[in-house]
């Protein structure tokens, strides 16, 4: 069995769910002790608990230490079946993560499945529905599957509520090269809101178009239906020929949109002058695709942990290597070898 000592590096979420996905796909059976180590509330929380869970529905697979608040959690791999699933995180956990959970071991399996993802799909320190399906989807479709994915329902933290459906037609992965994103073909804005005054939105908006110079057809508002609030994102988006990329601003209680909008300008800002292709939560999210090809490479800015730490885990799975080297112009290339 492998041991994975969750409290190195990131010591976040992310190693429990790319465990699982790996376990699945390899199905050598894995155990994660110090789970969420380095988080201030330390283990297992609702939303991993659903995601494990979710990997072992899909998988026949067994687990140990599976409750909210475990630090130690053993998993044991079965036969992934494909077909019709649904999740819901019973708090506003993130959709986005139970289906990075999910989606390897489903895209390589051999029929087609449909998830009804239910829990959040804009949530703080996880990939937006947006993001997901313009960001990283693509990619994953210029690798031969098919994956297509659809919000029915917008859901924002604390109330939950949101619905995402997703297609998977399988194939194997292909490795491919991402070095160049191509010339901006466009970008665009929208500060949504629900439930919360107009007033919030227009204000992230008015950042936007000052600070980046985006026109007002370029950002704009956009209000969703107060029951599906209370929740404020700000999401900024570019496209070039051969990516999308798309930062978040999340509005919070006590942080003024003026906040929120100014740094998500500064992570627009920061993509905009790096010529990089992925991101850093892109690139983090693309080890796992790009080491299941065994091979391929992108450029992105500087690794972040989340990328270091997910390489790790990676390595413990795979025979493949991952490695990140640093480019002139301050871009760094991640090859599979
Ligand atoms: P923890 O609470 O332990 O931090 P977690 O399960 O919430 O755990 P992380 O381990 O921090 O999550 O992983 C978060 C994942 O969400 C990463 O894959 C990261 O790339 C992605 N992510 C976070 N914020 C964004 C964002 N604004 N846009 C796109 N992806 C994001």
């Amino acid at each position: 069995m492998i041991t994975i000592d969750g409290s190195e590096g990131e010591g976040g979420g992310q190693v429990v769910r790319n465990a699982c996905a790996l376990s699945l796909v390899t199905g050598k059976a894995v155990r994660i002790e110090n789970v969420r180590a380095r988080r201030s509330k330390p283990g297992l929380m609702r939303q991993h608990v659903t995601a494990v869970e979710a990997a072992c529905v899909i998988g026949n697979a067994e687990c140990q230490g599976l409750h909210v608040g475990s630090s130690a959690l053993s998993f044991m791999p079965g036969r992934v079946v494909p077909g019709e699933y649904r999740f819901a995180v019973g708090t506003a956990g993130s959709t986005g993560l139970v289906l990075q959970t999910v989606l390897m071991p489903l895209l390589l399996a051999d029929a087609p499945s449909r998830l009804v993802l239910e829990g959040g799909t804009h949530n703080m320190l996880a990939p937006p529905f947006d993001f997901i399906a313009k960001c990283f989807l693509p990619i994953i479709n210029r690798m031969g599957p098919k994956v297509e994915a659809r919000l029915v329902r917008h859901g924002f933290y604390p109330r939950g509520g949101g619905r995402i459906e997703v297609d998977i037609s399988p194939a194997p992965l292909r490795p491919i090269d991402c070095l160049e994103r191509g010339s901006l073909m466009g970008v665009s804005g929208q500060a949504l809101f629900a439930g919360l005054p107009f007033e919030i939105a227009e204000r992230e908006i008015n950042v936007v178009r000052r600070d980046l110079g985006w026109s007002e057809r370029e950002a704009c508002v956009r209000e969703l239906p107060d029951d599906q609030g209370p929740g404020n994102i700000l999401l900024l988006e570019a496209q070039f020929e051969h990516g999308t990329e798309i930062v978040s601003g999340f509005g919070q209680l006590g942080v003024t949109a003026e906040r929120v909008a100014k740094k998500a300008v500064g992570r627009m800002f920061g993509f905009l002058e790096s010529n990089a292709f992925a991101g850093p939560y892109l690139a983090d999210q693309l080890l796992l695709p790009f080491a299941l090809a065994g091979g391929g490479s992108f450029t992105t800015v500087k690794p972040s942990q989340h990328s270091l730490t997910a390489i790790n885990v990676i390595g413990q799975f795979l025979d493949g290597r991952l490695g990140f080297a640093q480019q002139p112009g301050g871009m760094h290339l991640l090859r599979v070898q």
